[in-house]
């Protein structure tokens, strides 16, 4: 029934591997869904940095792991350890899931994308042929993109405050496809053009505070953009808030959350996931419910 039974056993073990690691709410979701999914699975919370990498996979290996999240700052560590990784995560340049393919080696996916993916499915919003706007030019901006090009986004612009860091990702974002992608310098008030159907904050700003949003002319958004947020707490941000009294339809952060562990246990099970049951044991897990 499993893609990975590497062990034989009953149970299996899988990884959440970074550093801090004590407050990340995802074994909240993952153990909520194992249980739903009678998987007899245990989800272990490992500290873990770049010094430490070397003897952590080597335990995780000899203990049979089936899979493993990796979070700051493993993502791109993780690499040299694997044996293979899959299209997006070779484009995106991080993994935040490890799987064991059929073979027992270990192959590195990045789900951030996929889960973003997922919820603007979710939100009804179709992306081929869209034109989309991307503040950041990190980790999650950077999946976010590369799965925006993979799924056919007509035209992309990567706004950062870094131009060394939104260049480079303009320059690798070529790899994923046939896009028009353009580089903004992100020195004064961001101006949303008019023809953007999709505005997508993958800054960290808003983590941790309702007072704080990217800056913006907030009279540039238009009431026909989608406006999303990659921030999961708190969910509803201030720049959501000011989008919808734009009025602009809006996605929080909490479904591209829920939606890339759903992805990571499909690689580890096969199963679908239980969404409902994730989502309530994440909100619990931020202290939302
Ligand atoms: P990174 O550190 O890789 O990137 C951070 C980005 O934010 C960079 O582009 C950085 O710009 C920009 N930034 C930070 N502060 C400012 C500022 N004051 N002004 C302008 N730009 C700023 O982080 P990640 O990409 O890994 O994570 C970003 C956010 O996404 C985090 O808050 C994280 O919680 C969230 N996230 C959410 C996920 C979800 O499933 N909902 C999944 C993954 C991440 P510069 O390059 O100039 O430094």
């Amino acid at each position: 029934m499993y893609r990975t039974k590497p062990n034989g056993f009953m149970y299996e073990l899988i990884g959440g591997v970074g550093q801090p690691i004590a407050e990340n709410p995802t074994g909240l979701m993952m153990e909520a869904a194992f249980q739903e999914l009678n998987l007899q699975w245990r989800y272990q919370l490992i500290e873990a940095n770049l010094e430490t990498m070397p003897a952590v996979i080597e335990g995780m290996k000899s203990l049979n792991f089936a899979g493993a999240n990796f979070t700051v700052p493993t993502k791109v560590d993780v690499i040299k350890h694997l044996d293979g990784l899959t299209k997006a995560a070779e484009l995106i340049g991080a993994v935040n899931t490890v799987y064991l393919d059929d073979g027992g080696r270990w192959i590195g996916d990045n789900t951030d994308g996929q889960g973003f993916m997922r919820a603007l499915e979710r939100a009804n919003f179709a992306v081929s042929g869209k034109s989309a706007l991307i503040l950041g030019a990190g980790g999650a901006a950077r999946a976010i993109a590369t799965e925006l090009i993979l799924a056919g986004v007509g035209d992309l612009a990567i706004v950062n405050r870094s131009r060394e860091r939104g260049q480079q990702l303009c320059t690798d974002l070529v790899k994923a496809g046939p896009c028009n992608v353009r580089f903004e310098h992100w020195a004064h008030d961001v101006r949303v053009p008019g023809d953007v159907d999709v505005l997508i904050n993958a800054t960290s700003i808003g983590l941790g505070s309702s007072q704080e949003m990217p800056a913006i002319i907030k009279e540039s958004i238009h009431s026909s953009m989608l406006v999303c947020d990659v921030i999961p707490n708190p969910p509803d941000t201030l720049l959501l808030k000011t989008a919808r009294a734009q009025g602009a339809a809006t996605m929080n952060g909490l479904d591209m959350i829920v939606f890339q562990a759903a992805a990571a246990i499909k690689l580890w099970s096969g199963l679908d996931a239980p969404i409902a049951t994730m989502r309530t044991a994440l909100e619990k897990g931020l202290g939302l419910r």
